[in-house]
């Protein structure tokens, strides 16, 4: 007998159907005798749905609010669900984050999971119930209710998954495993059988959206094993996949193939910041930078070049899409103090990322990728690397283009 978490992402609980289908899937495991504790997220695009919501009643609309708000996707389908196992005939139980106690910080929209009270769900799990929880939501020190931050369910799973210390955390979505790229980007995209907490961690913080950057982290941390699974492939009798489905994330010393790159990764949550005609003092940049840090705001690719004008650079930097008017303000307010003559601001970029733990150990990799670029006649703007990956910023207009590019560049389509 094990102790199985099971997390369903949005699509996988879209109607009706989809959560009945999820039942029978979760009483399957139930049969075999194990105990299964299942996270699931709103029914998809119900979480947009209450942002748009909130903010046609104001636009910038406050956390706390929006917390409660946004969190209420979630507790209809931990409800919903637990309704389907009943129909079943089995014993389920539905659980929000507060009554679970996730305690989470304060950082609402984007609160850290600090604490998870195990008692209740041991007890019903004891008792035989499938314990059903809400994704995506916690409760903070004063008993308000804090979200994870957009695709927090991952990690709900993988943090009850440590909590409980649970044999596997199965996140079940709308494809069967962690591809190359994004299938719908590149339809040659091949499964990886297993992928390593580290280069995970990297595709996801790149724009891999099929895994939360922070579950992945936390996995890491706590050595949980995660498994990538479709909710649309049936198991069978004996609740057993397909041999050839799902992608197991775990150490690098677990996998056998050794692979030099593992996957193309793109966001296009990026925004580039560039000021023209920067003092050339010695401490402009770091006047620049500590603006940034003291606001929160997060820098990822940073490039001087010469200025035309003689003693003065042009200082660019890239930050999520989100904190980028913030930062351009930031600056603004303070152009006298820094002493810079222009802002400018572009939204239409992309990031596009290689990443494998081989590069460590193999040259040549970013000649491979300057060349597919320059093959389709795409200029990058910004470079960024780290031992196991290489980012390029692009025009937006061609992140497709060259995932495409560089997919085939380093030879990961499906044979
Ligand atoms: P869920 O609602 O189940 O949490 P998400 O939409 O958050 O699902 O994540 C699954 C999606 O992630 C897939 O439909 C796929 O388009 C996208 N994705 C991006 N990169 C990858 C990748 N490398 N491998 C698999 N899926 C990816
Ligand atoms: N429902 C939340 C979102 O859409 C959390 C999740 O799906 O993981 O971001
Ligand atoms: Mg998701």
């Amino acid at each position: 007998m094990a102790l199985i978490v099971q997390k369903y992402g949005g699509t996988s609980v879209a109607n009706p159907e989809r959560i009945r289908n999820v039942a029978r899937r979760v009483a399957r495991f139930r049969a075999l005798g194990h105990q299964v504790v299942v996270v699931v997220s709103a029914m998809s695009g119900e979480t947009n749905k209450l942002i748009a919501l909130a903010k046609e009643i104001m636009p910038d609309p406050d956390p706390r609010e929006l917390d409660v708000l946004v969190s209420t996707g979630e507790q209809v389908t931990i409800a919903l669900l637990s309704l389907a196992l009943m129909d079943l005939g089995v014993k389920a139980k539905s659980y929000t984050g507060a009554q679970v106690r996730i305690l989470t910080d304060g950082a609402h929209t984007k609160a850290r999971i600090l604490q998870i009270d195990e008692d209740n769900i041991r007890r019903d799990l004891n008792a035989g119930h499938v314990v059903v929880v809400a994704g995506f939501q916690g409760v903070d020190e004063a008993g308000d209710i804090t979200t994870l931050g957009r695709g927090g369910s991952d990690t709900t799973g993988v943090a009850l998954a440590a909590a409980l210390k649970a044999d596997e955390c199965q996140i079940y979505t709308d494809v069967d495993g962690v591809y190359t790229t994004d299938p719908r980007i590149e339809s040659r995209a091949r499964r990886l059988e297993k992928v390593s907490y580290e280069e995970m961690l990297e595709m996801a913080s790149l724009g891999a959206k099929v895994l939360q950057t922070r579950s992945v982290e936390l996995a890491m941390a706590k050595q949980v094993p995660v498994r990538v699974l479709s909710s649309f492939i049936e198991p069978d009798e004996n609740g057993v996949l397909p041999a050839k489905s799902g992608t197991l994330i775990c150490d690098e010393e677990e996998i056998v193939e050794k692979r030099i790159v593992s996957g193309v990764t793109m966001s296009r949550d990026e925004a580039r910041i560039t000021l023209l005609g920067l003092s050339d003092r010695v401490e402009a940049p770091a006047d620049v930078f500590t603006r940034l840090a003291e606001a929160n705001v997060n820098v990822d690719m940073i490039v001087q070049s010469q200025a035309r004008t003689e003693g003065a650079v042009n200082l660019t930097f890239t930050t999520g899409r989100r904190d980028a008017p913030r930062a351009a303000e930031l600056m603004r307010a303070a152009q006298a103090e820094i002493g810079f003559e222009e802002i400018r601001v572009d939204e239409d970029v992309a990031k596009v990322s290689v990443v494998g733990v081989g590069m460590r150990s193999h040259a040549g990799v970013a000649q491979t990728m300057f060349r597919a670029l320059a093959d389709k006649g795409v200029k990058f703007q910004a470079i960024s690397t780290s031992e196991i990956k290489i980012s390029v910023l692009i025009d937006a207009a061609y992140a497709e283009l060259a995932v495409r590019a560089l997919h085939s560049a380093y030879g990961l389509e499906a044979v």
